[in-house]
C-alpha cells in the first residue's frame, strides 16, 4: 500500500455509531480471545518442543478476561472467538464459555481447537453455549501428523470432530496450515471430505513468527500451489456466491461436494480491508493486528482497578490505531511473540 493512500485513507472521519473503527474506516466488532499459551501439542510452526509458557498468574483470569468482553460488547463487538495455546486446557473452560456467552451483546461463541480434548469437552461446551468451533487438522495421514504436532495422535482429533459435530458445532471447519515437506502433498485428501460432510476445509499459508520465522519462510505454500493440488486431484473448484470479504477464507466448492474448501492467503494476497478483528493475548495485551508487534497493554490498568468505562476508553482509542496491511514483504516479521502467544 503506497503512502498516499495511507494518508487518503487515514483522514476518513470516524463514524458516531458507538462502535469501534479504527483510522482507516474499518468497523471492528469481532474479537479473538487466547485464553492460555499452553498447548497439548507442539506443533512445528507454531512452537520449539521446549517452548516455556507463563505463570498462570501474569495470564487474564476469569474475571479480567469478562470485564474485557463485557467492554468489548458494549463497544459492538458481536463475535468472540476463544483460542490459545490451546483453548481447551484452560481450567474452568465450560464455565467461562458459559459466562463469556450471557455477557449481552455477545451473538456468536466459536473456538479454534486442536480437538485433543474435544471427544469430552464438546458436549459440555455446546450446552453452556459455544456456538461453533475450527478444528486444526492438517493431514489425515497419521504419521505425518504425528511429525507436525509431534506430540498428537490423530485419531483423538478426528474423535474430537466427530464429537463436535455429534454435539451440534457446526457448521464444522477444519483449519489445515499448509507445509512444505510436511502435509502440501495431501491437501487433497482433505479436500476429499467435503464430498460427503457439510464441513469448510480451510487451507492456511505459513506465517512466520518469532523463533520459528526462518522455518515458516522456507515452508510456506502460496494458496495457488495448494488449489492447482486440489484441482487436479479432484477437478474445477467453483467460486461460493455470496461472500462479503470480511472472512480471510474465500470459499470454493468441488463439483458435487456437499461441504466447501477456504483458502487463507495472508502471506501471497493480503486481505486487510475486510480486516474487523483484533485479539487479546493471553498475557492481556491488545494485539491490533496478527502479523505487527503493536499491542496494548490491558493487563495493567484491569489489575489497577480501571472502571468499566475507562477500559472502553482505552480500547477505543487503541482499536483507533489498528495499523494496515503486514509488512511481510519487505521483511518485516513479527518477533516478540510466536503464534501460541498471541491466538490464531
Ligand atoms: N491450539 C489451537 C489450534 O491449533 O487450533 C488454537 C491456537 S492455534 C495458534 C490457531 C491456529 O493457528 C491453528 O489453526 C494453527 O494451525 C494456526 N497456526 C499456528 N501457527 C501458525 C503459523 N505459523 N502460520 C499459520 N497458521 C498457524
Ligand atoms: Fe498448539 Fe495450536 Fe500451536 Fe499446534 S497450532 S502447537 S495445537 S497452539
Amino acid at each position: 500500500m503506497s503512502a498516499a493512500r495511507i494518508t487518503l485513507q487515514m483522514v476518513t472521519p470516524a463514524p458516531t455509531d458507538g462502535g469501534m473503527h479504527d483510522a482507516f474506516g474499518r468497523r471492528i466488532d469481532y474479537l479473538r480471545i487466547s485464553l492460555t499459551d499452553a498447548c497439548n501439542l507442539r506443533c512445528v510452526y507454531c512452537m520449539p518442543e521446549e517452548m516455556q509458557f507463563l505463570p498462570r498468574a501474569e495470564l487474564l483470569q476469569d474475571d479480567e478476561v469478562l470485564f474485557i468482553v463485557q467492554a468489548a460488547a458494549q463497544l459492538g463487538v458481536r463475535k468472540i472467538r476463544l483460542t490459545g495455546g490451546e483453548p481447551t486446557v484452560r481450567k474452568n473452560i465450560v464455565e467461562l464459555v458459559r459466562r463469556i456467552k450471557q455477557v449481552p451483546g455477545i451473538e456468536e461463541l466459536a473456538m479454534t481447537t486442536n480437538g485433543v480434548l474435544l471427544a469430552d469437552l464438546a458436549q459440555p461446551l455446546a450446552a453452556a453455549g459455544l456456538d461453533r468451533v475450527n478444528v486444526s487438522v492438517d493431514t489425515l495421514d497419521a504419521a505425518s501428523f504425528k511429525r507436525i504436532t509431534r506430540w498428537g495422535s490423530l485419531r483423538d482429533v478426528w474423535s474430537g470432530v466427530e464429537a463436535a459435530e455429534a454435539a451440534g458445532l457446526k457448521p464444522i471447519k477444519l483449519n489445515c496450515v499448509v507445509t512444505r515437506g510436511y502435509n502440501d502433498q495431501q491437501v487433497a485428501d482433505l479436500a476429499r471430505l467435503t464430498f460427503d460432510h457439510p464441513w469448510e476445509v480451510r487451507f492456511i499459508e505459513l506465517m512466520p513468527f518469532g523463533e520459528v520465522a526462518n522455518f515458516a519462510h522456507n515452508a510456506v505454500v502460496p494458496y495457488q500451489e495448494t488449489m492447482a493440488r486440489v484441482e487436479e486431484a479432484l477437478g474445477p473448484l467453483s467460486v461460493v456466491p455470496g461472500y462479503d470479504g470480511h472472512d480471510p477464507s474465500r470459499p470454493y466448492r468441488l463439483a458435487g461436494a456437499q461441504g466447501t474448501l477456504g483458502f487463507i492467503s495472508s502471506v501471497t494476497q493480503p486481505f486487510c480491508a475486510g480486516c474487523g478483528r483484533v485479539r487479546v493475548t493471553a498475557d492481556g495485551k491488545l494485539r491490533l493486528c496478527l502479523l505487527r508487534d503493536n499491542e496494548v497493554d490491558l493487563l495493567t490498568p484491569l489489575r489497577r482497578g480501571c472502571s468499566l468505562d475507562q477500559l472502553k476508553a482505552l480500547l477505543r482509542a487503541a482499536v483507533w490505531g489498528k495499523p494496515w496491511g503486514h509488512g511481510l514483504a519487505n521483511d518485516v516479521v513479527p518477533e516478540i511473540r510466536v503464534m501460541s502467544q498471541i491466538g490464531g
